[in-house]
């Protein structure tokens, strides 16, 4: 038998890649490879060139240096349109024509890509918008439209999907709708960037997310790998206290105090809560309260990525 040749499969390459708005740097040299069939998660502050990124690999700005691959072809100076009909995109404010009904805004791109009609009837069925594809998008719910949008960017059947910002400002159920869908699409092979707010959707969804903050990556790994190199576990705690026999100034005091780097306080009416580190000298440390205060409330959280957020971005 021939020995295996061990190649990487990445579907989407883009290497030290740069952009200006005048003297402002959006992007000071990015660097990330997708492979074929991963989800991959944008994540980072406002402003931190997320929506950039996402513009130059679909060709809607243009870098000025730096490399990009797809399929492995070069695209930095456009896209070529065979690799245009096998990218979807997603953005975060809607492209659909709202005077139109849902079914005509998919017929109308349908009838651009050559897609045929039963295609459209599946993806609105699939996407629980078949009984209201009469109706103008103009009154749809944001949701609705997004799941619209979703399907639109489905209808030439992509290999690569692209959502900015997919369940920004989206009511809970909507937002579920589309993340089990984005589940999915990976099941069927697809290969998704995704760029969110939401550190427990990338958490969920992805198999690797990248941190962007100020026009870097700053870090790419596995969600499971930031969580475990965080210093685990933390306990919430909500002690009383009697307004009336200390002021809220003292308390700050002791509290600053008991504290480490990270953790956290706040203090209420006539309870404080606490969050403290499991640690090695954690239950000396609490003696300190415990003998004080009363506990009126404990939880045990395992460190989420929203830790992982806080830490890398402090
Ligand atoms: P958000 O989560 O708010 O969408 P983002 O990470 O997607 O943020 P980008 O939209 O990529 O951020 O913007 C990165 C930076 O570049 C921001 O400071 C933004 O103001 C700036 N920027 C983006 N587009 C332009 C433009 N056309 N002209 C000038 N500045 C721009």
């Amino acid at each position: 038998m021939w020995p295996r040749i061990m190649v990487d499969d990445y579907i989407l390459e883009i290497k030290d890649l740069k952009k200006s708005f005048g003297s402002f740097e959006a992007l000071k040299g990015i660097d990330l490879k997708v492979n074929k069939g991963e989800i991959i998660g944008l994540l980072g502050p406002n402003g931190a060139g997320k929506t950039t990124t996402i513009k130059i690999i679909i060709g809607l700005l243009k870098a000025d240096s730096g490399e990009i691959n797809i399929f492995s072809e070069n695209i930095i100076s456009g896209l070529p349109g065979w690799i245009k009909e096998k990218i979807g995109v997603v953005f975060e404010e809607s492209n659909l024509y709202h005077r139109l009904s849902a079914y005509d805004n998919l017929i109308f791109f349908a009838r651009i890509n050559n897609v045929k009609k039963a295609k459209v009837e599946e993806l609105l069925k699939e996407y629980k918008l078949f009984d209201v594809r009469k109706k103008a998008v103009k009154n749809f719910s944001k949701g609705m439209k997004k799941r619209l949008m979703i399907c639109r960017s489905l209808l030439a059947e992509p290999e690569i999907l692209i959502l900015d910002e997919a369940t920004g400002g989206l009511d809970p159920i909507s937002a579920e709708i589309i993340r089990k869908k984005i589940s999915q699409l990976k099941n069927e092979g697809k290969t998704v960037l995704l760029s969110t707010h939401y550190l427990e959707e990338a958490d969920r969804l992805c198999d690797r997310v990248a941190f962007i903050n100020k026009g870097n990556l700053i870090a790419l790994d596995k969600p499971s790998i930031f969580k475990d190199n965080l210093q685990q576990d933390f306990l919430e705690l909500i002690f009383a206290y009697d307004p009336f026999s200390l002021n809220k100034k003292s308390l700050k005091r002791q509290l600053e105090v008991l504290l480490k780097k990270g953790e956290e306080f706040k203090i209420e009416e006539d309870n404080f809560y606490l969050k403290l580190f499991v640690e090695e000298n954690l239950f000396k440390r609490l003696n300190q309260i415990t003998d004080q205060y009363k506990l009126v409330d404990l939880k045990n959280r395992e460190g989420d990525l929203q830790e992982v957020f806080k830490q890398i971005n402090s």
